[in-house]
């Protein structure tokens, strides 16, 4: 009888000890697959990390081996973003990618294996050819600039897609660099849009480091120049002021434009040198120009990357005593989108302009998303409609309407407007009427070096057969300066 008891009581320890056992080795298995699945995420983002993603990316290349089809890999890179967090911080900047990933990932509506490369950039994989790719791409771009509202910041953001698709653009260990070579070649155009991969696009990186050196040389060697575009008064025909406009001749290349070199100084961390050049060389030419009498301002373009620097107006100061200017006589252009960008620094950098007396003002405008509430914080005394509005004036309702409410908002403000790129006599009648207050342009004059400006100005610019008398300049009282 206690034989059997004891045998009883054995089976039930047996069993219980099984249904432990069982337990703990299904406890472990789910541990090792969080771990598992753990060591394949990003752990900001939880979206798929680099190695985890190529090996998705291999096993689909292994199916389209086998059953045919295609799948595209995109590469979205976030354009600008160091600037966000540089100026906002490390928890917003978080609060930003993180959001990102979100609308990336679930763009057009789908969940979709979506992985982050690192900082800024991400990777999707979609199975299908290019006009997927490509409609994939434009749904991330429209995601990504609707507002953000995060962490009591309001902001928005515009992303880079480069599309590669397999088999086409090269073997699957390649094809996720492919994407990001095409995604490098939309934000060296600018960014917010996106691009098909192109075998081209390696060699125009190569290019872009070779013209880069080439800068870096320019810069050593003096081969850069100021030319100067005069601003005139509507009512007046006076020249108020001359806008410096950076000239790089290239021994072999010729002429290279502002556009293509400035983004490269900026992204190499070459501007910091020629921004400073700039301002030096611009109050030089001007302390020419009132020795001669002549009252004009002298203008200068101020990059973001300069907005960010701490002795910005300092040196700016500096090159006014320099050269006995008033703080008054040296414009700051600075682009909508950057001013707009309102970070710690670029406030502090505004409200020392403000306090040194400088005069502020709002390059291309209408390109940018300003709103009045923001503006009305600026210490800016003028704003700039962007040429592509004044370009289009005479053929587009919409371009009239456009200025016509800048000029409004302009009045509200008491900021003057000057229309930029005036070429035709019917661009300028038509701003004069609407009340826009200076025009700047091809049709008074191109850009020119320093000296040429002084001597057209004294001399008197061509304009549409009325001329600009020598009355313009009055001999200037020098101490008023
Ligand atoms: P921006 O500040 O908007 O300068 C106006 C541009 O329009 C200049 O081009 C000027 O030559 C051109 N322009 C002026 N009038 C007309 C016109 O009637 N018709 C046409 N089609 N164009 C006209 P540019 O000199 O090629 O400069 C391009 C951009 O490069 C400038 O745009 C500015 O953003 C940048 N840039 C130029 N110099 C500097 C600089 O010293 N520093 C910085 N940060 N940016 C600069
Ligand atoms: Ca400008
Ligand atoms: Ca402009």
């Amino acid at each position: 009888m206690l034989a059997w008891i004891l045998v009883g009581l054995l089976a039930i320890y047996g069993a219980v000890e099984t249904v432990r056992r069982l337990r703990l080795a299904a406890q472990l298995a789910a541990a090792q697959a969080q771990l598992t699945e753990a060591a394949m995420r990003d752990e900001l983002t939880a979206l798929l990390n680099p190695a985890a993603f190529q090996a998705q990316v291999d096993h689909k290349a292994q199916r389209v081996k086998q059953s045919g089809g295609s799948f595209c890999v995109l590469y979205v890179g976030l354009d600008n973003f160091e600037r966000l967090n540089d100026g906002f911080g490390e928890s917003v900047g978080d609060a930003l990618l993180l959001e990102a990933a979100r609308r990336i990932a679930t763009a057009k509506g789908i969940e979709m294996e979506a992985c982050r490369m690192f900082g800024s950039e991400y990777a999707l994989l979609v199975s299908g050819g290019d006009a997927l790719g490509t409609g994939m791409a434009k749904s991330i771009l429209a995601k990504l600039a609707e507002p953000f509202d995060t962490q009591g910041l309001n902001t928005r953001l515009s992303g880079s897609v480069g599309i590669a698709v397999y088999p086409e653009h090269g073997a699957p260990e390649k094809i996720v660099g492919h994407a990001a070579v095409a995604m490098r070649s939309v934000k060296a155009g600018g960014g917010n849009d996106f691009c098909v991969y192109d075998p081209q696009m390696g060699m125009e990186i190569r290019e872009q480091v070779k013209l880069v050196n080439d800068l870096r040389a320019a810069i050593a060697q003096h081969q850069l120049q100021l030319y100067f575009q005069p601003k005139i008064d509507a009512a007046t025909l006076q020249v108020t002021a001359a806008e410096a406009l950076l000239r790089w001749h290239h021994p072999q290349r010729g002429f290279v434009s502002p556009v293509v070199f400035i983004p490269l100084a900026e992204r190499h961390g070459l501007i910091g040198d020629i921004g400073r050049w700039v301002i030096d060389e611009a109050c030089r030419h001007a302390g020419k120009w009132r020795e001669k009498g002549l009252r004009m301002r002298v203008a200068v373009n101020i990059s973001g990357y300069q907005m960010r620097e701490d002795d910005l107006v300092d040196r700016i100061e500096a090159a006014l005593a320099r050269n006995r200017l008033q703080p008054g006589r040296f414009t700051c252009e600075i682009t909508e989108s950057v001013a707009m960008e309102d970070t710690k620094v670029t406030r502090q950098t505004f409200e020392r302009m403000r306090r040194a007396g400088l005069h502020v003002s709002i390059d291309d405008f209408g390109t940018g998303y300003s709103s009045l509430a923001a503006l009305r914080k600026l210490p800016a005394a003028e704003m700039k409609v962007d040429r592509a509005f004044v370009c289009d004036l005479e053929d587009s309702e919409d371009a009239r309407i456009i200025v016509s409410s800048i000029l409004h908002m302009a009045k509200a403000l008491n900021l003057r407007v000057v229309a930029e790129g005036v070429e035709t006599a019917g661009q300028c009648d038509l701003l004069v009427k609407m009340g826009c207050n200076e025009l700047q342009g091809y049709l008074f004059s191109k850009p020119v070096p320093g000296d040429e400006i002084q001597r057209l100005a004294i001399e008197g610019l061509g304009f549409g057969g009325a001329g600009f008398s020598d009355s313009l300049f009055q001999p200037t009282n020098l101490a008023k300066l």
